[in-house]
């Protein structure tokens, strides 16, 4: 992910990224797989994408801003990625964050060959390596906290590339889950927090590393299992081996906002159907502040599961009172503020004979800002809505993410600033609720949150960091610049 401090309309001063990465080993159509492997995990991250694979003796590389489908999609490029085994990466888009030099699959020849390195999350500890690495001479190429294993793996007294690799992770702290290929290898690991999602898949002979399940169906491979977290898993000639290469001891803190909103609901995720999570929250949701209404309205896409869970628990009938247009990308990638607030009208239109005269509950997974909220309770209101309940799918987020989400400041955050009543007044609901934390982890198969030793990362909403955040503040573009003077 980048380090870069840019301007960007979701937040301008701090540290962002969602990425999805995906890698194979012993395919024929390595790089066709892991185009259509990106393609599904799009949602993950639209600014770039970009190919490694390998071929007798030399690596092959494609990298470029914009969609999957825009840049993988002639037999020409794909061809050009030769090879059985290939790892590509898609990234979250930002608006002048777009230097090439900062997309991944980042590659670098070492003395015991080619590697190149895909990763998701965020180091928190990446200012600090970063400036003890510059110090013992290491030159960067990009403002990529990833970049770091790079220098890490080729400071690392370990002769073999494994050992090497495991060298670097047990230096970073922070949530990432990783691809790297080698000559030889393929090699995924995810941290000790198995904070960001990887699983491993097989199709016929060939392994495969994803960020989600959905990355395997589409190329008709089986899942096999989740990554575990604090596991490394190397992929060669001889098969799979596992390894558990961190002094840190394992403990899972998987991110739950993951569920409530990142992945897509098609993905089994830790074990665990997004989808059925999400229709899950909308039935705990319904349960803890039901309220007599005449029907039950998703704001698509993301509030469409647990809207339906909603309904199903309450008994309201269930209509799609919203359509989107799927020809506009998600609402945060509009380049400026006001070209956002105008996104929401692209992006949303009212089916306005299901929601005239009616009092409407209105579902969806997050308020964040609350600028989304406030556009669509407007136009529901436009619509004719008689009176507009808004249920949201997650408790108020409160903090920020310094794992690899892309969430403001808290001074951004509407419900860091505002208590409940105050957020409906300004969105402008007749009444508002969230789930509580404990029906969140009800509904993501836990009885309640175990509130000294809680079962997944849900700082966002509580505030409790799992890992420390050494580097908090730092300004790694700054590090670049200083560095090429
Ligand atoms: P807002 O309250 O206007 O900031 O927007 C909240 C909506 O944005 C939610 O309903 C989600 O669908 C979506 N959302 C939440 N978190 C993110 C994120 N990190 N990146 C992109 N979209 C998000």
């Amino acid at each position: 992910m980048s380090l870069e401090k840019i301007s960007h309309p979701f937040d301008d001063d701090k540290l962002r990224e969602e990425c999805g990465v995906f890698g194979i080993y012993g395919s024929e159509d390595a790089s066709a797989h892991t185009a259509l492997g990106l393609h599904a995990l799009q949602h993950r991250g639209q600014e770039a994408a970009g190919i490694v694979s390998y071929d007798k003796g030399l690596f092959s590389s494609h990298k470029a801003t914009g969609h999957v489908g825009d840049n993988f999609n002639s037999q020409s490029t794909i061809n050009k990625l030769p090879g059985d085994c290939a790892i590509g990466h898609v990234r979250y888009s930002t608006t002048s964050d777009k230097h090439s030099r900062n997309i991944q699959p980042i590659f670098a020849e070492f003395s015991f060959g080619g590697l190149a390195i895909a990763h998701n999350g965020n180091l928190t500890n990446a200012a600090t390596l970063r400036k003890e690495l510059i110090r013992q001479g290491s030159i960067f190429q990009s403002t990529m906290d990833t970049e770091i294993f790079i220098h890490l793996i080729a400071t690392s007294k370990k002769s073999r590339v494994a050992d090497r690799v495991i060298d670097a992770v047990n230096k970073v702290q922070g949530a990432f889950s990783l691809v790297a290929l080698t000559q030889k290898k393929l090699i995924g690991a995810r941290d000790p927090f198995g904070v960001r999602p990887l699983c491993l898949g097989v199709l016929g002979d060939a392994y495969i590393f994803a960020s989600e399940s959905c990355a395997l169906d589409i190329i008709g491979a089986q899942f096999l299992r989740d990554v575990e977290p604090g596991e490394l898993v190397v992929i060669d000639k001889q098969g799979l081996h596992s390894y558990r290469p961190f002094d840190q001891k394992p403990k899972e803190r998987f991110c739950i906002f993951e569920y409530v909103y990142f992945s897509r609901p098609d993905s089994i995720v830790e074990g665990k159907h997004v989808y059925e999570v999400r229709k899950a929250i909308g039935r705990e949701l319904a349960l803890e502040s039901a309220v007599d209404a005449d029907v039950v309205i998703p704001i698509p896409d993301s509030g469409v599961p647990a809207a339906l869970g909603y309904a199903e628990q309450s008994g309201l009938p269930f209509e799609l009172g919203i359509i989107r247009n799927h020809y506009v990308g998600r609402t945060f990638i509009e380049p400026t503020d006001k070209v956002r607030h105008l996104g929401v009208k692209l992006k949303h239109n009212p089916n306005s004979h299901v929601i005239k005269g009616k009092e409407v509950i209105l579902v969806d997974d997050s308020i964040v800002r609350g600028t989304t909220s406030k556009k669509i309770i407007q136009m529901v209101r436009d619509a004719g809505a008689k009176k507009i309940h808004m249920r949201i799918a997650s408790p108020p987020t409160t903090h920020p993410c310094f794992y690899g989400v892309d969430t403001p400041d808290r001074e951004k955050l509407i419900a860091a600033q505002h208590n409940n009543e105050e957020i409906a007044k300004i969105i402008g609901a007749d009444s508002l609720a969230f789930v509580s934390v404990d029906g969140m982890y009800r509904a993501a198969g836990q009885a309640k949150r175990d509130n000294d030793s809680p079962q997944f990362c849900d700082a966002c909403f509580t505030g409790q960091y799992p890992i420390e955040v050494l580097d908090k503040d730092s300004n790694l573009i700054s590090l670049f610049n200083e560095q090429q003077q």
